[in-house]
């Protein structure tokens, strides 16, 4: 049934994690250790102009809002922080968290406000976070403010995922404040005033690894049993509470982050920033930062400028971050639940979970009917191998491979392209190759014969060409957020014109399918964005 709309004065809210858990008796905004508490209250500060940028009709409808509402004076008063709606309790959370591997203490929502919990029509419970918003007791040495350019990779990528069906936290609104904020963005001593901007956040929970951590860390342990509790009640209705249910809890968290990985394995997304602060109870994809989408097939790639040294958060490193964290959570919840092995048992069944799910993903990305070890193992690596020894476009190449037609006739070398000199390569392949004039012929050879056997085990599933294309192109998206993509939209954006943000959030509605007249959205990068700030590689200034 679809909601009747409402309008803002009209939303409900039901502020769970307020009442439910202990605040920080300190009332003032300073900074400052927070102990024995799971949040402090906090205002919003006030901005100079608030001022609509963009919205997502579909974050907006999961609050029953209709459209004319997120267009209204109020919704932009509201989403920069500049006025509260009845019902909304404002407050940060205290996490703490691991920062590229070391215990970094109290971390916090240091730049995020949490407005409050509305119930929509279906009963869903939705928290609206602001992210920029002003200072918290938790902002440390830094302003609580968010630029422009990182708010619209933030609004941009969080509805993107969500089309893609990765599991995320959504974007609803993106607005600018009229304040200017100060950033070096590049660390090196030259810093910039840029505009200042806000982006309401909306998710089921914002909690965090780190929100566990932090109370493990301190010995806060009843208070550590109540957060637990309360998350398992609140988050995962599913899941008994019991004493015994914390395990089932942990797999449960442990499966919920395998699949998001594999989800971003999948579409070659590389979150960049895998602190365990950074790390949702839900399995949410949180926190766009120094993110960043492949695009030649680069696993060892990592887009945050930060990491250059040692590549920790790389593509290819994302499975045993995870798990890492995964590890970090279970030290976290041990002393509530007094002994390891369950523990240690659910982490090293969350490693035979990945590489089953990643097995049934690449049968997928391949358009097999299931995932056949014998023959598909050998097929996969093989072809991860040639996609990384030439510079190859991982989702023009799986999104292409689903137009081979194996249907009517041998794979002939016509067919698929053999060595130079010889016949033409397959277009999609073409279309992949960033520099398709130095593509040597035993490369083309090791492409020619992988193909060949590609088809042969295509056939073996005796699927039709239209229904394997069709349920391949459901799976290899068309269009992903090119880092270059949205750059070209922030360019545009500090200039004043915001249209290629609208633009680009209408093409990531439907990044599956064909958008015709759309096309050039769906190219490989151009070269003068190669080592473009932005689009190659970004700081975490933001
Ligand atoms: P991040 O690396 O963005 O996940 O942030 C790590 C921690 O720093 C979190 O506690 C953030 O809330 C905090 N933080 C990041 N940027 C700011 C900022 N501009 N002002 C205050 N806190 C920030
Ligand atoms: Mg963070």
């Amino acid at each position: 049934m679809t909601p009747t709309r409402t309008t803002l004065e009209k939303m409900k809210f039901d502020n769970q994690f307020v009442s439910k858990l202990p605040c920080d008796p300190e009332a003032a905004n300073t900074r400052r250790q927070v102990r024995r508490a799971c949040y402090s209250r906090v205002t919003p500060t006030l901005v100079k102009a608030p001022r609509l940028v963009a919205f997502s009709r579909e974050a907006a409808h999961l609050l029953d809002l209709e459209e004319n509402a997120c267009k209204s004076d109020l919704f932009a008063r509201v989403f920069t922080g500049n006025q509260l709606l009845k019902g909304m309790d404002p407050f940060a959370m205290c996490y703490g968290g691991h920062q590229f591997g070391s215990w970094a203490g109290q971390l916090g929502d240091g730049r995020a406000i949490n407005l409050g919990e509305v119930v929509n029509q279906n009963n869903e419970r939705w928290i609206l976070q602001l992210k920029g918003a002003g200072p918290t007791p938790y902002s440390r040495t830094a302003d609580g403010l968010a630029v422009l350019r990182s708010s619209i990779r933030e609004f941009l990528c969080s509805e993107a995922m969500f089309h893609l069906n990765v599991p995320t936290t959504r974007a609803l609104s993106l607005t600018l404040t009229g304040e200017q904020v100060e950033r070096d963005m590049f660390y090196d001593g030259n810093p910039k005033l840029e505009p200042g901007a806000v982006v309401c956040r909306i998710a089921p929970s914002f909690t965090r690894f780190g929100n566990f951590q932090i109370l493990a860390a301190r010995q806060e342990n009843t208070l550590l049993k109540l957060l637990m509790d309360y998350t398992i009640k609140t988050d995962f209705p599913l899941v008994p509470l019991s004493q015994t249910s914390y395990e089932g809890w942990f797999r449960n968290i442990c499966e919920k982050t395998m699949d998001m990985i594999i989800h971003w394995m999948r579409v070659g997304f590389v979150h960049g920033v895998m602190n365990t602060d950074n790390m949702s109870i839900l399995g949410l994809t949180i926190d766009y930062g120094p993110y960043g989408w492949l695009e030649d097939y680069t696993p060892d790639w990592t887009p945050n400028t930060t990491d250059a040294a040692g590549h920790r958060y790389s593509f290819k490193n994302q499975p045993q971050i995870a798990l890492w964290n995964l590890g970090q959570l279970a030290n976290a919840i041990l002393p509530v639940l007094g002994h390891p092995e369950p523990l240690q048992q659910a982490l090293d069944d969350a490693i035979k979970y990945f590489h089953q799910g990643q097995d049934t993903m690449m049968a997928q990305k391949l358009g097999f009917k299931c995932f056949e070890p014998t023959t598909d193992r050998p097929i996969t690596a093989e072809l991860l191998k040639i996609l990384e020894a030439v510079e190859t476009d991982y989702t023009l190449f799986f999104r292409g491979l689903s137009d081979l037609d194996i249907s009517d006739e041998d794979i002939s070398q016509e067919r698929i392209g053999n060595v130079p000199g010889g016949n033409k390569l397959a277009p999609f392949i073409t279309k992949a190759f960033y520099a398709p004039d130095q593509i040597s012929p035993a490369h083309l050879n090791r492409l020619t014969a992988w193909l060949r056997v590609y088809a042969k085990r295509l056939a073996q599933d005796r699927v039709s060409h239209q229904k394997k294309k069709q349920q391949m192109d459901q799976i290899n998206p068309k269009y992903v957020l090119r880092n270059y993509l949205a750059q070209t939209a922030i360019d545009q954006a500090e200039k004043g014109d915001f249209s290629k943000i609208w633009e680009l959030l209408d093409v990531m509605r439907t990044p599956y399918a064909e958008q015709r007249g759309r096309e050039r959205f769906a190219e490989k990068r151009p070269e003068w964005a190669r080592h473009k700030p932005g689009c190659s590689m970004l700081s975490c200034s933001s």
